[in-house]
Protein backbone atom coordinates (compact mmCIF):
# COMPACT_ATOMS: atom_id res chain seq x y z
CA UNK A 1 0.00 0.00 0.00
CA UNK A 2 2.81 2.79 0.77
CA UNK A 3 4.31 2.05 -2.51
CA UNK A 4 1.62 2.53 -4.28
CA UNK A 5 1.03 5.86 -2.50
CA UNK A 6 4.36 6.86 -3.30
CA UNK A 7 4.16 5.73 -6.94
CA UNK A 8 0.73 8.14 -6.62
CA UNK A 9 2.34 10.81 -5.36
CA UNK A 10 6.19 10.49 -7.51
CA UNK A 11 3.17 10.46 -10.76
CA UNK A 12 1.46 13.65 -9.40
CA UNK A 13 4.75 15.54 -9.12
CA UNK A 14 5.59 14.36 -12.45
CA UNK A 15 2.22 15.66 -13.89
CA UNK A 16 2.64 19.33 -12.57
CA UNK A 17 6.10 19.12 -14.80
CA UNK A 18 6.37 23.08 -14.81
CA UNK A 19 8.90 22.87 -11.87
CA UNK A 20 10.39 20.05 -13.11
CA UNK A 21 11.09 20.79 -16.52
CA UNK A 22 14.12 22.47 -18.15
CA UNK A 23 13.87 26.65 -17.32
CA UNK A 24 12.71 28.34 -21.12
CA UNK A 25 15.66 29.87 -23.16
CA UNK A 26 13.05 32.79 -24.11
CA UNK A 27 9.95 34.31 -22.83
CA UNK A 28 8.11 36.82 -24.13
CA UNK A 29 5.76 38.71 -22.50
CA UNK A 30 3.71 41.90 -21.92
CA UNK A 31 2.84 41.44 -26.34
CA UNK A 32 -0.20 41.06 -28.18
CA UNK A 33 0.47 37.83 -29.12
CA UNK A 34 -2.11 36.58 -32.88
CA UNK A 35 -1.44 32.69 -32.54
CA UNK A 36 -3.59 32.08 -35.10
CA UNK A 37 -4.60 28.76 -33.01
CA UNK A 38 -7.73 26.64 -33.82
CA UNK A 39 -9.97 29.43 -32.07
CA UNK A 40 -7.65 32.54 -33.00
CA UNK A 41 -7.22 32.94 -29.73
CA UNK A 42 -4.80 36.27 -28.22
CA UNK A 43 -2.30 35.67 -25.72
CA UNK A 44 -0.24 37.93 -23.99
CA UNK A 45 3.65 35.62 -23.21
CA UNK A 46 4.73 32.83 -24.73
CA UNK A 47 8.10 30.37 -23.03
CA UNK A 48 10.33 29.08 -25.58
CA UNK A 49 12.50 26.13 -25.17
CA UNK A 50 14.74 23.94 -27.22
CA UNK A 51 13.57 25.72 -30.76
CA UNK A 52 9.74 25.32 -30.05
CA UNK A 53 6.83 27.03 -27.51
CA UNK A 54 6.85 25.65 -24.31
CA UNK A 55 4.04 27.27 -23.56
CA UNK A 56 1.21 29.92 -24.39
CA UNK A 57 -0.55 32.33 -21.99
CA UNK A 58 -0.58 35.48 -19.90
CA UNK A 59 2.37 36.22 -18.00
CA UNK A 60 1.77 35.25 -14.99
CA UNK A 61 1.10 31.62 -16.74
CA UNK A 62 4.58 31.69 -18.67
CA UNK A 63 6.64 33.57 -16.14
CA UNK A 64 7.45 30.77 -13.97
CA UNK A 65 8.96 28.95 -16.51
CA UNK A 66 12.28 31.44 -16.39
CA UNK A 67 15.00 29.94 -15.06
CA UNK A 68 18.61 31.98 -14.34
CA UNK A 69 19.74 31.85 -17.90
CA UNK A 70 16.32 33.19 -19.29
CA UNK A 71 16.21 35.51 -22.03
CA UNK A 72 13.30 37.71 -20.95
CA UNK A 73 11.81 40.18 -23.65
CA UNK A 74 9.37 42.42 -23.08
CA UNK A 75 7.52 44.29 -25.93
CA UNK A 76 5.50 46.87 -24.48
CA UNK A 77 2.29 45.69 -26.11
CA UNK A 78 3.83 44.89 -29.38
CA UNK A 79 1.86 42.62 -31.92
CA UNK A 80 3.84 39.15 -32.31
CA UNK A 81 2.71 36.94 -34.93
CA UNK A 82 3.54 33.36 -36.56
CA UNK A 83 6.24 33.61 -38.95
CA UNK A 84 5.30 34.25 -42.59
CA UNK A 85 4.85 31.38 -45.16
CA UNK A 86 4.99 32.44 -48.66
CA UNK A 87 3.11 29.89 -50.20
CA UNK A 88 4.14 30.64 -53.77
CA UNK A 89 7.30 31.93 -54.53
CA UNK A 90 10.97 31.56 -56.31
CA UNK A 91 13.88 31.93 -53.84
CA UNK A 92 16.61 30.81 -55.95
CA UNK A 93 15.97 31.65 -59.55
CA UNK A 94 14.44 35.03 -58.11
CA UNK A 95 17.42 35.92 -56.03
CA UNK A 96 19.90 35.23 -59.28
CA UNK A 97 17.36 37.81 -61.60
CA UNK A 98 18.39 40.62 -58.68
CA UNK A 99 22.23 39.57 -59.42
CA UNK A 100 21.72 40.14 -63.03
CA UNK A 101 20.36 42.65 -65.30
CA UNK A 102 17.79 43.83 -63.07
CA UNK A 103 14.78 45.64 -64.88
CA UNK A 104 12.37 45.50 -61.95
CA UNK A 105 12.95 49.19 -60.95
CA UNK A 106 11.95 50.81 -64.77
CA UNK A 107 8.91 52.56 -65.26
CA UNK A 108 9.22 53.68 -68.78
CA UNK A 109 11.17 52.32 -71.82
CA UNK A 110 13.97 54.72 -71.39
CA UNK A 111 14.52 53.73 -68.02
CA UNK A 112 14.94 50.23 -69.54
CA UNK A 113 17.08 51.64 -71.77
CA UNK A 114 19.34 53.04 -69.77
CA UNK A 115 19.72 50.25 -66.65
CA UNK A 116 20.75 47.56 -70.13
CA UNK A 117 23.02 49.81 -71.20
CA UNK A 118 24.64 50.01 -68.00
CA UNK A 119 24.56 46.88 -67.28
CA UNK A 120 26.56 45.90 -70.43
CA UNK A 121 29.48 48.61 -69.33
CA UNK A 122 29.75 47.08 -66.12
CA UNK A 123 30.36 43.31 -67.53
CA UNK A 124 32.07 43.59 -70.51
CA UNK A 125 33.51 40.49 -69.60
CA UNK A 126 30.35 38.92 -70.01
CA UNK A 127 29.07 36.98 -73.39
CA UNK A 128 25.32 37.26 -72.73
CA UNK A 129 23.18 39.76 -71.26
CA UNK A 130 21.24 38.33 -68.97
CA UNK A 131 18.35 39.79 -66.58
CA UNK A 132 14.81 40.31 -66.55
CA UNK A 133 12.07 41.57 -64.62
CA UNK A 134 10.68 44.18 -67.73
CA UNK A 135 7.54 45.17 -66.85
CA UNK A 136 4.96 44.61 -70.36
CA UNK A 137 2.73 47.48 -69.85
CA UNK A 138 5.71 50.15 -70.31
CA UNK A 139 5.45 49.03 -74.04
CA UNK A 140 3.00 49.51 -76.64
CA UNK A 141 0.90 47.30 -76.28
CA UNK A 142 2.89 45.30 -74.13
CA UNK A 143 5.41 44.43 -77.03
CA UNK A 144 8.90 45.81 -77.12
CA UNK A 145 11.28 44.57 -79.74
CA UNK A 146 14.70 43.53 -80.82
CA UNK A 147 15.74 47.07 -82.41
CA UNK A 148 15.30 48.74 -79.25
CA UNK A 149 17.68 46.03 -77.61
CA UNK A 150 20.08 46.15 -80.92
CA UNK A 151 20.36 49.91 -80.47
CA UNK A 152 21.52 49.19 -77.29
CA UNK A 153 23.67 46.39 -77.43
CA UNK A 154 24.10 44.74 -80.98
CA UNK A 155 27.75 42.94 -81.00
CA UNK A 156 26.54 40.09 -77.95
CA UNK A 157 23.15 38.67 -77.24
CA UNK A 158 20.49 39.44 -75.25
CA UNK A 159 18.11 37.92 -73.15
CA UNK A 160 15.67 39.69 -70.96
CA UNK A 161 12.48 38.02 -69.26
CA UNK A 162 9.04 39.91 -68.66
CA UNK A 163 8.49 40.38 -64.69
CA UNK A 164 5.84 37.69 -65.03
CA UNK A 165 8.73 35.16 -66.77
CA UNK A 166 6.15 34.15 -69.26
CA UNK A 167 7.38 35.99 -72.42
CA UNK A 168 11.32 36.54 -73.41
CA UNK A 169 12.79 39.63 -74.90
CA UNK A 170 16.15 38.97 -76.78
CA UNK A 171 18.00 41.03 -79.74
CA UNK A 172 18.90 40.35 -83.31
CA UNK A 173 22.08 38.34 -81.92
CA UNK A 174 20.78 35.69 -79.79
CA UNK A 175 17.60 35.57 -82.35
CA UNK A 176 20.82 34.78 -85.14
CA UNK A 177 22.32 32.52 -82.66
CA UNK A 178 19.16 30.26 -81.79
CA UNK A 179 19.24 30.13 -85.53
CA UNK A 180 15.51 31.65 -85.02
CA UNK A 181 14.08 33.48 -88.35
CA UNK A 182 10.21 33.62 -90.20
CA UNK A 183 11.10 30.06 -91.22
CA UNK A 184 11.36 28.63 -87.64
CA UNK A 185 7.92 26.64 -86.54
CA UNK A 186 6.31 28.07 -83.33
CA UNK A 187 7.02 24.66 -80.71
CA UNK A 188 4.38 23.24 -79.03
CA UNK A 189 2.86 25.86 -76.30
CA UNK A 190 4.70 28.75 -77.40
CA UNK A 191 4.99 31.64 -79.87
CA UNK A 192 7.33 33.36 -81.71
CA UNK A 193 6.30 36.85 -82.09
CA UNK A 194 5.97 38.14 -85.48
CA UNK A 195 5.49 41.24 -87.46
CA UNK A 196 3.07 41.22 -90.78
CA UNK A 197 6.37 39.93 -93.04
CA UNK A 198 6.85 36.77 -90.78
CA UNK A 199 10.08 37.87 -89.29
CA UNK A 200 11.03 37.45 -85.67
CA UNK A 201 10.10 40.31 -83.75
CA UNK A 202 12.22 39.53 -80.63
CA UNK A 203 9.64 38.15 -78.32
CA UNK A 204 9.33 34.63 -77.84
CA UNK A 205 6.24 33.56 -75.49
CA UNK A 206 6.03 30.47 -73.36
CA UNK A 207 7.79 27.02 -74.51
CA UNK A 208 9.57 29.15 -77.19
CA UNK A 209 11.22 30.78 -74.68
CA UNK A 210 13.55 27.47 -74.76
CA UNK A 211 14.64 27.89 -78.45
CA UNK A 212 17.28 31.37 -76.78
CA UNK A 213 17.41 30.24 -73.51
CA UNK A 214 19.05 26.67 -73.91
CA UNK A 215 21.67 28.49 -75.08
CA UNK A 216 22.37 30.64 -71.85
CA UNK A 217 25.79 30.17 -70.21
CA UNK A 218 25.02 27.69 -67.23
CA UNK A 219 24.21 29.45 -64.08
CA UNK A 220 27.11 28.22 -61.55
CA UNK A 221 26.60 26.73 -58.13
CA UNK A 222 27.69 30.32 -56.43
CA UNK A 223 25.64 32.62 -58.21
CA UNK A 224 23.12 29.75 -57.08
CA UNK A 225 23.87 30.29 -53.78
CA UNK A 226 24.23 33.92 -53.84
CA UNK A 227 21.17 34.11 -55.18
CA UNK A 228 19.43 32.48 -52.26
CA UNK A 229 21.22 34.43 -49.68
CA UNK A 230 20.31 37.43 -51.78
CA UNK A 231 16.43 35.99 -51.15
CA UNK A 232 16.36 34.87 -47.41
CA UNK A 233 18.20 38.45 -46.51
CA UNK A 234 15.29 40.24 -47.66
CA UNK A 235 12.57 37.09 -46.26
CA UNK A 236 14.15 37.84 -42.83
CA UNK A 237 13.65 41.32 -42.68
CA UNK A 238 9.73 40.63 -44.19
CA UNK A 239 9.37 37.64 -41.46
CA UNK A 240 8.80 35.44 -43.83
CA UNK A 241 10.25 31.70 -42.25
CA UNK A 242 8.66 29.14 -44.28
CA UNK A 243 8.25 29.02 -48.54
CA UNK A 244 6.81 27.17 -51.18
CA UNK A 245 9.16 27.06 -53.47
CA UNK A 246 7.64 27.37 -56.67
CA UNK A 247 9.39 25.58 -59.30
CA UNK A 248 12.56 23.58 -58.50
CA UNK A 249 15.29 22.65 -60.64
CA UNK A 250 17.74 19.88 -59.23
CA UNK A 251 19.91 22.58 -59.60
CA UNK A 252 17.73 24.91 -56.96
CA UNK A 253 17.45 21.69 -54.93
CA UNK A 254 21.01 21.17 -54.41
CA UNK A 255 21.59 25.28 -53.27
CA UNK A 256 18.68 24.59 -50.70
CA UNK A 257 20.86 21.39 -49.48
CA UNK A 258 24.27 23.25 -49.26
CA UNK A 259 22.39 26.11 -47.06
CA UNK A 260 20.71 23.57 -44.98
CA UNK A 261 24.05 21.54 -44.33
CA UNK A 262 26.08 25.12 -43.76
CA UNK A 263 23.74 25.94 -41.36
CA UNK A 264 22.62 29.46 -42.95
CA UNK A 265 19.09 28.14 -44.28
CA UNK A 266 16.40 30.47 -42.51
CA UNK A 267 13.74 29.35 -43.79
CA UNK A 268 11.38 25.87 -44.46
CA UNK A 269 11.54 25.02 -47.66
CA UNK A 270 8.80 22.72 -49.54
CA UNK A 271 9.91 22.36 -53.24
CA UNK A 272 7.52 22.23 -56.01
CA UNK A 273 10.47 20.12 -58.44
CA UNK A 274 10.09 21.07 -62.04
CA UNK A 275 8.01 19.32 -64.53
CA UNK A 276 9.20 18.58 -67.76
CA UNK A 277 5.95 19.11 -70.20
CA UNK A 278 7.83 17.25 -73.07
CA UNK A 279 8.43 14.11 -71.01
CA UNK A 280 5.89 12.17 -69.92
CA UNK A 281 4.90 9.80 -66.54
CA UNK A 282 8.42 8.37 -67.26
CA UNK A 283 9.98 11.41 -65.66
CA UNK A 284 8.15 10.46 -62.58
CA UNK A 285 10.56 7.68 -61.14
CA UNK A 286 13.53 10.35 -61.70
CA UNK A 287 11.60 13.28 -59.74
CA UNK A 288 10.82 9.90 -56.61
CA UNK A 289 14.17 9.93 -56.34
CA UNK A 290 15.14 14.00 -56.33
CA UNK A 291 12.37 13.59 -53.69
CA UNK A 292 14.26 11.18 -51.79
CA UNK A 293 18.07 12.53 -51.78
CA UNK A 294 16.82 16.18 -50.98
CA UNK A 295 14.98 15.12 -47.64
CA UNK A 296 16.41 17.10 -44.87
CA UNK A 297 15.51 18.78 -41.80
CA UNK A 298 14.17 22.21 -43.22
CA UNK A 299 13.80 21.24 -46.77
CA UNK A 300 11.56 18.49 -48.81
CA UNK A 301 10.85 18.04 -52.25
CA UNK A 302 7.47 16.72 -52.01
CA UNK A 303 5.33 18.60 -54.47
CA UNK A 304 5.53 18.72 -58.37
CA UNK A 305 5.13 21.75 -60.81
CA UNK A 306 2.69 21.43 -63.95
CA UNK A 307 2.35 24.83 -65.82
CA UNK A 308 -0.92 24.57 -67.16
CA UNK A 309 -0.99 27.68 -69.19
CA UNK A 310 0.65 31.13 -69.69
CA UNK A 311 -0.62 34.60 -68.80
CA UNK A 312 -3.87 36.99 -70.10
CA UNK A 313 -1.61 39.84 -70.54
CA UNK A 314 0.71 38.05 -73.86
CA UNK A 315 -2.77 36.38 -74.77
CA UNK A 316 -1.52 32.87 -73.61
CA UNK A 317 -3.77 32.02 -70.56
CA UNK A 318 -6.21 29.34 -71.98
CA UNK A 319 -9.76 31.02 -71.59
CA UNK A 320 -13.29 28.83 -72.31
CA UNK A 321 -14.13 32.21 -74.61
CA UNK A 322 -11.75 33.48 -77.14
CA UNK A 323 -9.77 36.61 -76.36
CA UNK A 324 -11.85 39.80 -77.70
CA UNK A 325 -9.05 41.28 -79.77
CA UNK A 326 -8.12 38.10 -81.53
CA UNK A 327 -11.11 36.23 -82.71
CA UNK A 328 -10.75 32.99 -82.45
CA UNK A 329 -7.79 32.44 -79.87
CA UNK A 330 -8.43 30.87 -76.88
CA UNK A 331 -4.74 31.34 -75.54
CA UNK A 332 -2.41 28.27 -75.40
CA UNK A 333 -2.08 25.29 -72.59
CA UNK A 334 1.75 23.46 -72.03
CA UNK A 335 0.82 20.80 -72.76
CA UNK A 336 -2.23 18.62 -74.72
CA UNK A 337 -4.80 17.69 -72.05
CA UNK A 338 -4.62 14.10 -72.14
CA UNK A 339 -0.98 14.24 -71.84
CA UNK A 340 -1.34 16.70 -68.93
CA UNK A 341 -3.73 14.26 -67.18
CA UNK A 342 -1.84 11.26 -67.72
CA UNK A 343 1.08 13.15 -65.81
CA UNK A 344 -0.88 14.39 -63.09
CA UNK A 345 -2.23 10.38 -62.39
CA UNK A 346 1.20 9.00 -62.89
CA UNK A 347 2.47 12.17 -60.39
CA UNK A 348 -0.36 11.43 -57.97
CA UNK A 349 0.02 8.02 -57.84
CA UNK A 350 3.88 8.46 -56.91
CA UNK A 351 2.20 10.43 -53.92
CA UNK A 352 3.29 14.08 -55.36
CA UNK A 353 1.43 16.82 -54.52
CA UNK A 354 0.12 18.43 -57.20
CA UNK A 355 0.85 22.23 -57.77
CA UNK A 356 -0.22 24.10 -60.85
CA UNK A 357 -0.17 27.37 -62.58
CA UNK A 358 -3.36 28.02 -64.05
CA UNK A 359 -4.51 31.61 -64.61
CA UNK A 360 -7.18 31.09 -67.60
CA UNK A 361 -10.71 29.58 -66.61
CA UNK A 362 -10.16 26.55 -69.34
CA UNK A 363 -6.71 26.54 -67.75
CA UNK A 364 -7.80 26.43 -64.32
CA UNK A 365 -11.36 23.96 -65.29
CA UNK A 366 -8.31 21.37 -66.91
CA UNK A 367 -6.15 21.58 -63.84
CA UNK A 368 -9.53 20.31 -61.76
CA UNK A 369 -10.18 17.74 -64.31
CA UNK A 370 -6.77 16.40 -64.24
CA UNK A 371 -6.85 15.99 -60.00
CA UNK A 372 -10.64 14.85 -60.40
CA UNK A 373 -9.51 11.74 -62.60
CA UNK A 374 -6.21 11.58 -60.81
CA UNK A 375 -8.49 10.53 -57.30
CA UNK A 376 -11.17 8.75 -59.58
CA UNK A 377 -8.14 6.57 -60.65
CA UNK A 378 -5.72 6.34 -57.50
CA UNK A 379 -8.37 7.26 -54.72
CA UNK A 380 -8.69 9.89 -52.46
CA UNK A 381 -5.92 10.69 -50.13
CA UNK A 382 -4.44 13.23 -48.07
CA UNK A 383 -2.80 15.24 -51.00
CA UNK A 384 -3.53 18.72 -50.82
CA UNK A 385 -3.20 19.56 -54.73
CA UNK A 386 -3.17 23.14 -54.92
CA UNK A 387 -4.09 25.72 -58.34
CA UNK A 388 -1.77 29.03 -57.70
CA UNK A 389 -3.07 32.36 -59.49
CA UNK A 390 -6.55 31.87 -60.45
CA UNK A 391 -6.86 34.97 -61.93
CA UNK A 392 -9.88 34.11 -64.29
CA UNK A 393 -12.23 31.50 -62.40
CA UNK A 394 -15.66 30.80 -64.17
CA UNK A 395 -18.09 30.02 -61.29
CA UNK A 396 -18.92 26.65 -62.26
CA UNK A 397 -15.61 25.47 -60.93
CA UNK A 398 -15.24 27.25 -57.78
CA UNK A 399 -17.11 25.06 -55.92
CA UNK A 400 -14.76 21.72 -56.80
CA UNK A 401 -11.71 23.17 -55.00
CA UNK A 402 -13.63 22.15 -51.63
CA UNK A 403 -15.27 19.27 -53.30
CA UNK A 404 -11.76 17.83 -54.67
CA UNK A 405 -10.27 19.22 -51.56
CA UNK A 406 -7.80 21.76 -53.48
CA UNK A 407 -6.07 24.32 -52.11
CA UNK A 408 -6.67 28.18 -53.38
CA UNK A 409 -3.39 29.39 -53.78
CA UNK A 410 -3.85 33.08 -54.42
CA UNK A 411 -1.41 36.17 -54.84
CA UNK A 412 -3.29 38.83 -53.25
CA UNK A 413 -0.85 41.59 -54.36
CA UNK A 414 -2.54 41.48 -58.10
CA UNK A 415 -6.04 41.77 -57.04
CA UNK A 416 -6.22 45.75 -57.71
CA UNK A 417 -6.87 47.41 -61.16
CA UNK A 418 -2.88 48.25 -62.14
CA UNK A 419 -2.03 48.99 -65.30
CA UNK A 420 -1.93 44.60 -66.11
CA UNK A 421 -5.68 44.93 -65.70
CA UNK A 422 -6.62 48.02 -66.94
CA UNK A 423 -4.26 48.15 -70.33
CA UNK A 424 -3.73 44.60 -71.20
CA UNK A 425 -6.45 42.46 -68.74
CA UNK A 426 -9.89 44.33 -69.12
CA UNK A 427 -9.79 45.24 -72.97
CA UNK A 428 -9.40 41.55 -74.08
CA UNK A 429 -11.54 39.87 -71.40
CA UNK A 430 -14.17 42.51 -71.38
CA UNK A 431 -17.01 43.59 -68.83
CA UNK A 432 -18.53 40.30 -67.93
CA UNK A 433 -15.58 38.65 -67.82
CA UNK A 434 -13.43 41.20 -65.92
CA UNK A 435 -15.76 40.74 -63.15
CA UNK A 436 -14.61 37.19 -62.66
CA UNK A 437 -11.11 38.22 -61.58
CA UNK A 438 -9.99 36.67 -58.55
CA UNK A 439 -12.44 36.06 -56.63
CA UNK A 440 -11.14 35.26 -53.46
CA UNK A 441 -14.54 35.89 -51.35
CA UNK A 442 -16.24 33.35 -53.62
CA UNK A 443 -13.14 30.82 -52.77
CA UNK A 444 -13.51 31.55 -49.28
CA UNK A 445 -17.66 31.92 -48.73
CA UNK A 446 -17.45 28.16 -50.86
CA UNK A 447 -15.23 26.84 -47.38
CA UNK A 448 -12.09 26.67 -50.10
CA UNK A 449 -8.71 26.93 -48.47
CA UNK A 450 -6.64 29.67 -49.36
CA UNK A 451 -2.78 29.78 -49.02
CA UNK A 452 -1.28 32.85 -49.70
CA UNK A 453 2.01 33.84 -52.08
CA UNK A 454 3.85 36.70 -53.33
CA UNK A 455 5.26 35.09 -56.84
CA UNK A 456 8.50 36.87 -56.24
CA UNK A 457 10.22 37.88 -58.36
CA UNK A 458 7.15 38.68 -60.58
CA UNK A 459 5.98 41.00 -57.81
CA UNK A 460 6.86 42.06 -54.17
CA UNK A 461 7.49 39.60 -51.39
CA UNK A 462 6.01 41.83 -48.96
CA UNK A 463 3.12 39.91 -47.39
CA UNK A 464 2.18 43.60 -45.27
CA UNK A 465 1.50 44.90 -49.06
CA UNK A 466 -0.10 41.60 -50.21
CA UNK A 467 -2.48 41.99 -47.29
CA UNK A 468 -3.39 45.05 -47.57
CA UNK A 469 -4.79 44.74 -50.97
CA UNK A 470 -6.64 41.44 -50.24
CA UNK A 471 -8.09 43.38 -47.64
CA UNK A 472 -9.30 46.82 -49.82
CA UNK A 473 -8.51 45.33 -53.51
CA UNK A 474 -6.63 48.80 -54.15
CA UNK A 475 -2.91 49.92 -54.75
CA UNK A 476 -1.15 50.13 -51.46
CA UNK A 477 0.56 52.88 -53.25
CA UNK A 478 -1.72 55.00 -54.88
CA UNK A 479 -5.23 55.87 -54.24
CA UNK A 480 -8.26 54.62 -55.97
CA UNK A 481 -11.54 53.02 -55.93
CA UNK A 482 -11.19 49.54 -54.75
CA UNK A 483 -11.78 47.28 -57.40
CA UNK A 484 -14.55 44.17 -57.49
CA UNK A 485 -14.62 45.40 -53.65
CA UNK A 486 -16.95 42.60 -53.49
CA UNK A 487 -14.51 40.62 -53.32
CA UNK A 488 -12.52 41.84 -50.49
CA UNK A 489 -10.91 39.80 -47.41
CA UNK A 490 -11.30 40.08 -44.28
CA UNK A 491 -7.89 40.38 -42.19
CA UNK A 492 -8.01 36.65 -39.63
CA UNK A 493 -8.95 34.80 -43.11
CA UNK A 494 -5.34 37.15 -44.71
CA UNK A 495 -3.30 36.27 -41.93
CA UNK A 496 -4.61 32.86 -41.79
CA UNK A 497 -3.66 32.22 -45.45
CA UNK A 498 -0.07 33.25 -45.06
CA UNK A 499 0.45 31.44 -41.23
CA UNK A 500 -1.42 28.09 -40.76
CA UNK A 501 -2.87 27.59 -44.16
CA UNK A 502 0.52 27.71 -45.85
CA UNK A 503 1.78 24.89 -43.15
CA UNK A 504 -1.39 23.48 -43.84
CA UNK A 505 -0.06 23.34 -47.78
CA UNK A 506 2.83 22.03 -46.81
CA UNK A 507 1.33 19.12 -44.86
CA UNK A 508 3.24 21.17 -41.78
CA UNK A 509 0.51 22.37 -39.61
CA UNK A 510 1.56 20.04 -36.42
CA UNK A 511 4.73 21.64 -36.34
CA UNK A 512 4.60 25.48 -37.43
CA UNK A 513 2.23 27.92 -38.52
CA UNK A 514 0.75 29.08 -35.07
CA UNK A 515 2.19 29.76 -31.59
CA UNK A 516 0.73 26.89 -30.02
CA UNK A 517 2.83 24.68 -27.55
CA UNK A 518 5.13 22.04 -28.86
CA UNK A 519 5.16 23.67 -32.54
CA UNK A 520 8.61 25.32 -33.21
CA UNK A 521 9.03 28.83 -32.51
CA UNK A 522 8.56 30.44 -35.33
CA UNK A 523 7.21 34.01 -34.93
CA UNK A 524 7.57 37.77 -36.12
CA UNK A 525 7.17 41.32 -33.92
CA UNK A 526 5.93 43.95 -35.62
CA UNK A 527 5.51 47.73 -35.18
CA UNK A 528 2.03 48.13 -34.68
CA UNK A 529 -1.22 45.54 -34.11
CA UNK A 530 -3.06 45.19 -37.73
CA UNK A 531 -5.95 44.63 -35.85
CA UNK A 532 -6.16 48.50 -34.59
CA UNK A 533 -4.85 50.29 -37.75
CA UNK A 534 -6.62 51.49 -40.81
CA UNK A 535 -6.29 48.87 -43.40
CA UNK A 536 -4.22 51.64 -45.71
CA UNK A 537 -2.01 51.64 -43.00
CA UNK A 538 -1.14 47.62 -43.17
CA UNK A 539 1.65 48.03 -45.90
CA UNK A 540 3.64 50.22 -43.83
CA UNK A 541 4.13 48.10 -40.83
CA UNK A 542 7.72 46.68 -40.44
CA UNK A 543 8.64 43.64 -38.94
CA UNK A 544 10.99 44.18 -35.97
CA UNK A 545 11.89 41.20 -35.25
CA UNK A 546 12.30 37.26 -37.19
CA UNK A 547 12.67 34.32 -35.17
CA UNK A 548 12.98 30.60 -36.27
CA UNK A 549 12.88 28.08 -33.77
CA UNK A 550 13.42 30.44 -31.24
CA UNK A 551 16.48 31.50 -32.71
CA UNK A 552 16.66 35.34 -33.55
CA UNK A 553 17.44 35.52 -37.25
CA UNK A 554 16.35 39.91 -38.17
CA UNK A 555 16.32 42.53 -35.59
CA UNK A 556 15.25 46.09 -36.99
CA UNK A 557 18.39 47.27 -34.90
CA UNK A 558 16.20 49.43 -32.55
CA UNK A 559 15.56 47.65 -29.02
CA UNK A 560 12.66 45.47 -28.90
ZN1 LIG B 1 5.54 31.56 -60.00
Amino acid sequence: MAMRIMGLLLLLLLLSTDAWAEPADLIVKNAQVYTVDGSRRWAHAFAVGNGRFLKVGTDEQVMPLAGPDTEVLDLAGKMVLPGFQDSHVHPVAGGVETLQCDLNSAESPQQGAALIRKYGEDHPDKTWIVGGGWALPNYPEGQPNKAMLDDIIADRPVFLTSADAHTAWVNSKALELAQIDATTADPFGGQIVRSADGQPTGLLREEAIKLVAKLLPTTTDEEYDQGLAACQKLARQLGITSVFEANATESILAAYRRAEDSGTLTLRVTASQTVDPELGPEQVAKLEQLRDTYHGRLLRADSAKIFTDGVIEGHTAALLEPYLDKPGDRGLTMMEYPAMESLAVALDRAKFQLHFHAIGDRGIRQSLDSIEQAQKLNGQRDARHHIAHLQLVDEADIPRFRRLGVIANIQPLWAYRDIYIEKLTEPVLGPDRSRRLYPFRDFLESGTILAAGSDWTVSSMNPMEAIEVGLTRKSYEKPGEAWLPEQRLDLPSLLAAYTINGAYLTHREGETGSIEEGKFADFIVLDQNLFEIPSSEISNTHVLATYLEGTLVFSKGQKL
